[in-house]
């Protein structure tokens, strides 16, 4: 996935609700993954309404660019890879590697399956699995072997 097309991911998946954010966020005077004070025409446009015009500073904006991509790229490998639909290749789990450590650096938080909502132990299988929500497209990884639940919930 190419920068241009993170940035697009970006804004359509990471851009946090505007009820979520502070009045110099919503402006665009702070950045919406940190405190950094955004100064007028710096940082990354995010988008936004009339009334919201969310801002991100540089570096963070990077961090969940990156996320993102190693998630997103990872996803289209496992849904066009034959070999994946039996077990997870080595490309993979390579991307597996990737996806975790990029998440990590942008400070998602422990990953966790959308399906019985535990947290990844070491060495289990996951993958990721992106489906409609009630509101929006979800992505979220579930395990690959049976976990407790067998059905990924329709709502969070
Ligand atoms: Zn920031
Ligand atoms: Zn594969
Ligand atoms: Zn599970």
């Amino acid at each position: 996935m190419d920068v241009t097309d993170a940035a697009e991911a970006v804004r359509a998946f990471l851009v946090p609700a505007p009820s979520t954010l502070t009045i110099e966020q919503r402006w665009g005077n702070a950045c919406v993954w940190c405190p950094q004070t955004i100064l007028p025409g710096q940082g990354v446009n995010l988008g936004g309404t009339d009334d919201c015009h969310p801002h991100a500073c540089p570096p963070c904006h990077e961090d969940q660019a990156a996320a993102l991509a190693a998630y997103l790229d990872w996803n289209e490998h496992v849904s066009h890879c034959t070999i994946c639909r039996t077990g997870p290749c080595d490309t993979t789990l390579t991307m597996k590697h990737a996806t975790m450590r990029a998440r990590e650096h942008a400070g998602w938080g422990a990953a966790y399956c959308a399906s019985c909502q535990k947290t990844f132990g070491p060495g289990e299988g996951f993958m990721p699995h992106v489906w409609l929500g009630t509101s929006r497209v979800v992505l979220s990884l579930v395990h690959t072997g049976p976990c407790a639940l067998p059905q990924v919930p329709d709502k969070y």
